[in-house]
């Protein structure tokens, strides 16, 4: 019934004037998410809504027997979709029986194992949002996330239950704690009731009539990392994870398929898991959850063991795996077709190492706000007869938009739109049917959009090919005497050293060049390298006003919760410890 309704709606609207921009290769793109008139000539096929019921729908008839795996500690749990699915809809008749009604957010704290993979389901089929909650948040930001969206239950794995405990002052608005994965109960005072989630599905109804849903109802909320100030929430709807989900599974792009054995390294809090468990469900795909076990060994011994066949990850697990591999003759990863890495910048060396043991890496960008995938690094047919080594200077770039993403780059300082010419970067800016358009409490932060695009805070070049990279995050690019000197580039080539495991590149205040780069560097295991024999390295690499004024060894570098490099926290530090030109 829904969307007859908007179809009324907008047929009683004056469509605003469309918006054009030129692009950067010279054509001029129609902006295309406002309202259209009627049709002069009106096409006769059904407004059939996008929502992730018809996935769920799907997996439940064509895949019943398709294993889900999940890694315990020792050994394996294994069901399938077919088993899977009763359990779904108990859950969302048992949350129906708590009251819990179309919008309510119910939050999840969790590892990536199947009872998660349930939730994604059972939470938005039955008309609630799905609000994954980042396990890795400073409990102060745990706190501020839960009752900015006010989260009415909580479903937590039991080895996580005390970081609720921590934060207990904040649970006002939740009503009830399910515990999955083990039982826990707690002692803390004033918590929320603490039920079982065995019990939790064993005492609801077996049945459950899934409501009738409109494709822009809300699917689920993720909140930003909060560089700066308060984390803020994305909320994404049916029709966006849909439309993703089925991106995900196109050709050109990471192409997730039924034949697929996937492992979502990347956590299913973050982002929706780049939106692998929709994709996944959507097409049949076997999926091996890693739960909390992340640890390269393993990792690479189930690839082993499940003949995985598609991972997603940042580039710290495919660093971590590269080592693993170089060291164990044991392990048959032929199964393996692609590795997915994206979250930040996929070093050029780490994908030359990978591809001499036959694993290539695509290389993708998102972000929480792209719900995640913008680009993707696949090489264009007019591409494939280039040289290795030229082939590699596409692929290490971070690729072209995905279809239904358009996207520009335009001038930090004056915000006029740049060429397509590979040298001239500026501000990343999207938009498309899964980029938000606003987010939760703060629908028109005047900074986050222009002229209907988001601002990414990404700076990046495009080349003539539509090729994008990613040269630095507007915050963290280093001016030094008025040039720009790209911290990302740095970071990429001192990891090509073969003596180098991590790089991270920030800038520092300097009283002659305003900024100049600092560099941190972890030496691989049983290794030793000097700065001396860095700053040898990039010599012939680099401009020479790009040679960081400091190369300091051995430190370790702060990351985030998603295990990016935190270059807030690193700057802080190496501030107190560092003064140039002195
Ligand atoms: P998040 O919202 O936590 O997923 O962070 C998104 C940010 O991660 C982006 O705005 C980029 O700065 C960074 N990022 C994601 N993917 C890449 C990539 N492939 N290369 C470089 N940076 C990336």
């Amino acid at each position: 019934m829904a969307f007859f309704r908007r179809n009324r709606q907008a047929a009683t609207q004056t469509p605003p004037a469309p918006t054009s921009s030129a692009i950067g290769n010279g054509a001029t793109l129609v902006a295309s998410s406002a309202p259209t008139a009627p049709p002069i000539f009106a096409a006769t096929m059904m407004d059939y809504p996008l929502t992730i019921q018809h996935i769920m729908e799907r997996a439940k008839r064509y895949f019943p027997n398709r294993e889900l795996v999940t890694l315990l500690a020792e050994g394996t749990e294994r069901t399938t979709y077919g088993a899977m699915f009763p359990r779904v809809e108990r859950l969302a008749a048992g949350l129906a029986k708590l009251g819990i009604k179309k919008g309510d957010r119910v939050a999840t704290l969790a590892w990536n194992n199947t009872r998660h993979f349930e939730l994604y389901f059972a939470i938005p089929c039955m008309g609630a949002v799905l609000h994954t909650l980042n396990l890795r948040l400073p409990a102060e930001q745990l706190g501020f996330i839960i009752s900015d969206a006010a989260d009415s239950i909580i479903f937590v794995d039991a080895d996580l239950l005390p970081l609720l405990e921590k934060v207990q002052a904040s649970l006002g608005s939740v009503r009830q704690i399910v515990v999955m994965n083990g039982s826990a109960m707690t002692s803390a005072p004033n918590m929320p009731q603490v039920l079982d989630y065995e019990q939790f599905i064993a005492d609801a109804p077996a049945t459950f009539a899934w409501p009738t849903l409109d494709e822009r109802d809300a699917v689920a909320m993720c909140y930003t990392s909060g560089t700066t100030g308060n984390p803020k929430g994305v909320v994404y709807s049916h029709r966006s994870a849909f439309l993703h989900a089925i991106s995900v599974t196109q050709a050109d792009t990471i192409a997730l398929s039924g034949n697929d054995v996937a492992l979502p390294i990347v956590p299913m809090f973050h982002v929706n898991a780049w939106g692998l468990p929709h994709a996944a469900a959507m097409v049949g795909s076997k999926i091996v959850f890693p739960n909390k076990y992340m640890d390269p060994n393993r990792i690479a011994q189930v690839m082993h063991d499940e003949k995985v066949t598609f991972a997603g990850g940042v580039p710290t697990i495919w660093i971590g795996l590269l080592q693993v591999i170089a060291k164990r003759n044991d392990l048959d990863l032929s199964s393996v077709t692609r590795l997915v890495c994206g979250g930040s910048a996929a070093p050029r060396s780490l994908i030359e190492g990978l591809d001499h043991f036959n694993l290539p890496i695509i290389h993708a960008w998102g972000m929480t706000e792209t719900s995640p995938i913008g680009t993707v690094a696949r090489l264009k047919s007019n591409l494939q007869g280039l040289p290795y080594q030229e082939q590699l200077n596409y692929r290490a770039k971070q690729g072209m938009p995905v279809a239904l993403v358009d996207l520009r780059i335009t001038d930090i300082d004056t915000g006029k739109e740049l060429p397509w010419d590979g040298v001239a970067f500026g501000e990343v800016q999207v938009r498309g049917p899964w980029i938000t358009g606003s987010y939760y409490h703060d629908t028109n932060p005047a900074d986050k959009f222009v002229d209907g695009w988001f601002r990414t805070g990404d700076v990046a070049t495009i080349d003539p090919e539509g090729y994008i990279e990613i040269v630095d995050r507007t915050k963290d690019v280093i001016k030094s005497g008025g040039e720009w000197i790209s911290s990302v580039q740095l970071e990429s080539i001192i990891m090509g050293h073969p003596k180098v495991l991590e790089a991270a590149v920030v800038a520092l205040p300097h009283p002659k060049w305003q900024e100049r780069p600092v560099a941190v560097v972890v030496p691989k295991a049983d290794t030793t390298v000097t700065p001396e024999e860095i700053q040898e390295y990039l010599q012939t690499r680099v401009a020479k006003w790009w040679l960081p004024d400091k190369i300091i060894i051995g430190m370790p570098i702060p990351k985030t919760s998603v295990g990016k490099f935190d270059k807030k926290v690193l700057r802080a530090q190496l501030a107190q410890e560092v003064k140039l030109g002195e």
